[in-house]
């Protein structure tokens, strides 16, 4: 029998801390019955996923609705990956969206909030350590010496071996070296990982539940995985148990992604002799691509990126209204029948999580957006632009700035009531969905001609229109002023009249009305005619008419 202890010693002689200290040192939270306690903990990778908002937005609601607790950790330990700033970025995403964190890291300018801390793994080597140096000590883990490019032929050999006798063993050799071996290793400076020493049978299964998914069964671990890389640092295995365990999360809420080593996880669990935490896998985010159904990829999809909805001007309640109905399909008829309610009242629950993977769709965004922005105010729509485009387009902040009250009059047209328009998507489409209030009129440069106008009567009408224009006449009594401008012009405003006799005429009211449209805004689909006249003004009305 070997001296475990004495191994441990070996490797590990400056780590005086043993687990029990730490779970003195973080105690229970004291939280009522049934209080989840989730987390979000991203990777700092230079952005932030959609799918991490996603599964954040479902950890919120999880801790909040049990009076429970959600936290930020950063998952920093692949120095590899991590890129100056990307904490501050994943962060400035959960703040900006507000699917702000109770606990936890909180961005590289302040201090962390919390008592379970620290919360950036890159910070918790020691104790890390000291887990491992835990397991070895018991003989659950021990340390392998192997080069990271451990020969290939022998991986091979033995991984061909292992599927022709079809099991999924995989024992490290090093699990064999004496307390001597080990010893002289040290001494002579190789540096060395350490690996759980496997004791499952992978032609086994076990039961799992799932919260989103249910009962699922899986094989038992085979592999001596690494838990402790040759610099002292974690892989995800033991830093999520460790950090999990000590920060007290109650329900590990991820992507489905990590299915796949949770037996390796399970084992771990068990080999400190530790309950493991609740699991959820969430579906992960797909997208529709030429017909096939393929995972969101940060190289090719704007929408992987969350910063992406903020610089084309989605507002972040509509993001979060949209990633709630892929979580919850329930949602759109709650808001149909809740419309004024925050989105944060909805019953969500993670068991009304589907199993399958929801596609990301546009258009669907779009319409929950229009949505969300047809029932704003005219003046909160403004500072709502005004602050997207001071940060992305400088040249339209100006604009508004420069006549708020013009422009909350623009916002205004065909709001409120019961009826308001349902246009706009997102901020990056005003200024070319409102050029011709916004921008100087020459801009626009129609050509008649695409509308099947003749450009020559365009201008006589537009002429006769804007001389006519009663700024104080109601819109019926405007109405009665353009029917009688079009039968000047020969257009019929008789509709059973023109039905009988279409020849006679140069067209009805609708096509005289479309030929000022045209004239005024470049375009044959636009909010309500009247309002954007009163809004332009005789003296734009006079500049667009001389354009002409
Ligand atoms: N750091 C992991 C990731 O970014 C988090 C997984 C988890 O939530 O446990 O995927």
């Amino acid at each position: 029998m070997k001296d475990y202890k004495q191994i441990a010693e070996i490797l590990f002689p400056n780590i005086d801390k043993t687990p029990e200290y730490y779970y003195d040192k973080y105690r229970d939270r004291n939280l009522p019955e049934g209080a989840e306690v989730t987390r979000t903990a991203p990777s700092p990778t230079g952005y932030y996923h959609i799918g991490g908002l996603y599964g954040a937005i479902i950890d919120k609601f999880v801790a909040e609705k049990s009076g429970g607790i959600f936290y930020l950790r950063l998952e920093d330990t692949d120095q590899k990956r991590e890129i100056e700033e990307a904490g501050q970025i994943a962060y400035e995403a959960l703040m900006y969206f507000g699917v702000t964190p109770t606990e936890g890291y909180r961005g590289s300018n302040l201090l962390e909030e919390g008592e379970y801390g620290p919360y950036v793994q890159s910070k918790r080597g020691e104790i890390y350590q000291a887990f491992a140096k835990y397991l070895v000590s018991i003989g659950r883990a021990f340390p392998c010496f192997c080069d990271k490019a451990e020969d290939k032929s022998e991986i091979l050999e033995r991984r061909e071996k292992e599927l022709e006798e079809g099991n999924l063993i995989e024992h490290d050799k090093c699990r064999d070296l004496s307390v001597e071996e080990i010893a002289n290793n040290v001494k002579s400076g190789k540096p060395f990982a350490i690996r759980l020493l496997s004791q499952g049978d992978p032609n086994k299964s076990i039961k799992i539940k799932d919260e989103i998914k249910g009962e699922r069964e899986i094989r038992e671990n085979g592999k001596d995985i690494v838990i402790l890389k040759s610099n002292g640092i974690p892989p995800y295995a033991l830093a999520h148990l460790v950090d999990d365990t000590l920060m007290h999360t109650t329900t590990v809420i991820r992507g489905e992604e990590w299915y796949q080593s949770l037996a390796s996880h399970i084992e771990l669990f068990e080999a400190f002799g530790l309950k493991h935490p609740k699991y959820a896998h969430t579906p992960v985010i797909c997208k529709l691509d030429g017909g096939n159904k393929r995972k969101i990829s940060k190289r090719k999809d704007v929408e992987a990126d969350s910063r992406s909805f903020r610089i084309l001007g989605y507002p972040k309640e509509a993001v979060i209204e949209y990633l709630i109905t892929l979580a919850n399909s329930d949602f759109e008829d709650w808001r149909a029948a809740n419309p004024d309610e925050h989105y944060s009242n909805f019953p969500f629950s993670i068991s009304k999580v589907g199993s399958n993977n929801p596609i990301f769709d546009f258009a669907k965004l779009n319409d929950i957006s229009k949505n969300y922005i047809a029932k704003l105010t005219a003046t909160e729509v403004y500072d709502l632009v005004l602050a997207w485009a001071k940060e992305f387009n400088k040249e339209l902040a100006a604009v508004l700035e420069d006549d708020k009250e013009f422009a909350i009059k623009v916002f205004d047209i065909e709001r409120g009531g019961a009826k308001p328009r349902k246009d706009i998507a997102k901020w990056e489409d005003i200024y070319s969905y409102f050029d011709y209030m916004f921008k100087d009129y020459s801009h626009l440069d129609i050509d008649f001609n695409q509308f099947g106008i003749d450009q020559l009567l365009a201008r006589n009408i537009i002429a006769d229109y804007v001389e006519t224009f009663d700024f104080t006449a109601d819109k019926d009594t405007w109405f009665a002023t353009i029917k009688e401008l079009a039968n000047k012009y020969n257009f019929c405003t008789d509709n059973k009249l023109y039905k009988q006799n279409p020849a006679g005429f140069r067209g009805n009211t609708a096509t005289f009305c479309n030929i000022i449209r045209v004239a005024i805004t470049g375009k044959t689909n636009t909010p309500d005619l009247y309002s954007i006249c009163l809004c332009l003004g005789k003296r734009k009305l006079r500049n667009i008419a001389s354009n002409i």
